[in-house]
């Protein structure tokens, strides 16, 4: 068995797991003094000081009113994304594939016989009218997920949506009640029931 490092914290004198211990680049072993309970709890000493308090805001405002080149900063991680993402798909095409043969699969699983398949492409092209139009990276979603842990939704054309590709990436395999708020929640499920009833 592997042995678990341990630091003893300089506050509380605790003997902790490394893990225990915020993150500290400057730390000669990458570690804070104090763990992780005894920091929150002088942080939350320092923030009660008035003075500190206003301090820190004044901080923050300072923080808030430098432009941030997010133009630059977007294209950066572009790139790296771009050149470590290829990376790790030339390293491991086949598990790649099987992935996504995994979600084509899991998908016609879900698809009852009976669909109307134009109606599905219809809402994939739908998609590509505003990828072309906006330029912008539109998904098409399946508001409840195809693979959840405690139920699987179906591939129907009312329970796809054509979203932003950010939107998609944080619902990922979520739940949408549990995603959404539940006003959006409910206003989302009017309009699919909507074109489940003119189907
Ligand atoms: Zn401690």
């Amino acid at each position: 068995m592997a042995s678990v490092k341990k630091k003893k914290c300089t506050r509380c004198h605790r003997t902790l797991p490394l893990d225990a211990f915020c993150r500290c680049h400057t730390a000669r072993d990458g570690r804070n003094f104090r763990c992780r309970g005894c920091e929150k709890k002088a942080k939350a000493r320092w923030y009660a000081i008035p003075v500190n308090k206003a301090k820190w805001r004044k901080w923050y405002a300072a923080w808030r009113a430098v432009p941030k080149n997010h133009e630059r900063h977007r294209k950066a991680s572009a790139r790296w994304y771009a050149e470590h993402l290829g990376q790790s798909y030339q390293r491991n095409k086949a598990t790649f594939f099987a992935s996504a043969r995994r979600r084509q699969m899991c998908k016609l699983q879900r698809r009852p016989a009976w669909v109307d398949e134009a109606e599905l492409n219809a809402v994939y092209a739908r998609r590509d009218v505003l990828v072309l139009k906006t330029g912008l990276p539109y998904c098409v979603d399946h508001f409840w997920p195809l693979q959840h842990r405690d139920f699987s939704g179906l591939d129907l054309p009312w329970n796809l949506r054509v979203i932003t590709a950010t939107e998609n990436g944080s619902k990922n395999n979520r739940r949408p009640d549990e995603f959404y708020s539940p006003a959006k929640f409910r206003r989302i499920i009017t309009k699919l029931d909507q074109l489940r009833q003119a189907a």
